[in-house]
């Protein structure tokens, strides 16, 4: 299957545009297609403009989906009416997808705390019981345990790898470690197990679409107002560029 399309640039690193981000990947996953998804939100998007190894992943990486508001505000901007594509989302349908794909696409669940990405996984067990899970391994691994995790992926070549380390060090971990299973969809998941898990909720639906997601999120986990200052200088950014 071809490239997802040209990339938009979004500040210094591009954003595929596409009308059905699901589908695409669902193809990929079916035809077994190595691929790296990284979910691009404002406060990525800033970090990138410091850490140029950062950019680079993401512009090498196979699939950039429009995952925050900034986003879509930013593509808004350039005149590109693009739906946003929240990860957990896509990582969600990726899973009913490889749920009606059973033992050919079996799915490995990275990261959070001891016990999350095991509970996660079972939850799916219960919703998708043709699913089949790999296995799973928690995020705060020492260097000391980290080389059997990664020889335990090279030895299941699982079809999905969901790494949730929070961003961008899943994206760093995904870069570095996806020669090691080729025809993985490799996708950062950031707290999505934490959500899936049930130790932390979504914005309710009417947040959500008043794009007031990481508005609930700082309510939720306050000591994020550092990182979140990103958001208004992401803002700024997209205006002065535009009418500049
Ligand atoms: N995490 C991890 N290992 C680490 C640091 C973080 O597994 O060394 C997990 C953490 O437990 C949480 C997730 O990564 O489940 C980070 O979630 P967050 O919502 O901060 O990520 P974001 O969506 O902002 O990228």
């Amino acid at each position: 299957m071809s490239e997802a399309s040209e990339k938009f640039p979004v500040l210094g690193v591009g954003v595929n545009l596409l009308d059905d981000y699901a589908d695409w990947l669902s193809s990929r996953l079916q035809q077994k297609i190595g691929t790296h998804v990284v979910t691009l939100n404002a406060e990525m998007a800033i970090e990138a403009e410091e850490n140029p190894l950062l950019t680079s992943i993401i512009q090498q990486s196979d699939l950039v989906i429009p995952d925050g508001s900034g986003i879509t505000f930013y593509l808004w901007l350039y005149g590109k009416r693009q739906q946003r594509c929240p990860g957990i989302e896509l990582a969600e349908s990726l899973l009913q997808a490889a749920g009606e794909m059973g033992s050919s696409h079996p799915v490995f669940f990275f990261g959070g705390q001891p016990g999350i990405a095991k509970q996660a996984a079972e939850i799916w067990q219960q919703k998708l019981p043709n699913l089949a899970i790999a296995g799973t391994e928690n995020g705060y691994l020492s260097p000391e345990s980290e080389p059997a995790c990664l020889h335990t992926l090279s030895a299941l070549q699982p079809s999905i790898i969901l790494v949730g380390l929070g961003a961008p060090r899943q994206e760093l971990w995904i870069a570095k470690h996806r020669h090691l299973c080729p025809q993985a969809i490799w996708i950062g998941v950031g707290g999505s197990l934490d959500i899936w898990a049930g130790i932390k909720t979504r914005a309710p639906l009417w947040l959500r679409d008043l794009n007031l997601e990481w508005l609930y999120r700082l309510y939720q986990e306050p000591w994020r107002w550092r990182r979140m200052l990103a958001l208004p200088q992401f803002a700024l950014r997209a205006l002065t560029g535009r009418w500049a």
